[in-house]
């Protein structure tokens, strides 16, 4: 069976500057230069006040698990040879929200509301993905 290539991003032109800082390890989020509101995913105004006058900056890279789910199989696809993977939304320091992987775990650890930090995967030349690995708590045991 010839497996499918996984899906890559498509930048676009408001969104490449994420792509281009993730690339570099680094998280950039858009802020709204008028009402200060964190905005993700990238846009070309700000969903808070409409205004289009949007900056970069660059995030904490921290948030807390929001809900996840392990994936234990997989039909056919590109992501079979990745199981198990966990697929969770992360609710960042700034407020927003990224769907993302929690990798370098063991998923029977996970739990909502534990913290993590974002960790870069590179996908190719163009692409490195923002994920996410549990931030052991002060005192635990790594
Ligand atoms: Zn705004």
């Amino acid at each position: 069976m010839i497996t499918p290539p996984k899906p890559r991003p498509e930048a676009s032109a408001w969104s490449r500057p994420f792509w281009n800082a993730a690339r570099e390890h680094q998280l950039l989020l858009q802020r709204c230069d008028d009402c200060r509101q964190w905005i993700f995913y990238p846009r070309i105004a700000c969903p808070h006040c409409g205004s289009d006058a949007l900056g970069w900056q660059q995030a904490s890279g921290r948030g807390t698990i929001y809900s996840y789910t392990v994936v234990m199989n997989n039909a056919p696809s590109a992501f079979a040879a990745d199981v198990p993977y966990v697929v969770a939304v992360i609710r960042l320091e700034e407020g927003v929200q990224m769907l993302s992987n929690i990798v370098d775990c063991d998923p029977a650890t996970l739990g909502c509301d534990q913290p993590v930090e974002v960790v870069f995967r590179r996908l190719d030349d163009e692409y490195t993905l923002p994920c996410f690995r549990p931030l052991a708590a002060i005192g635990a045991p790594r």
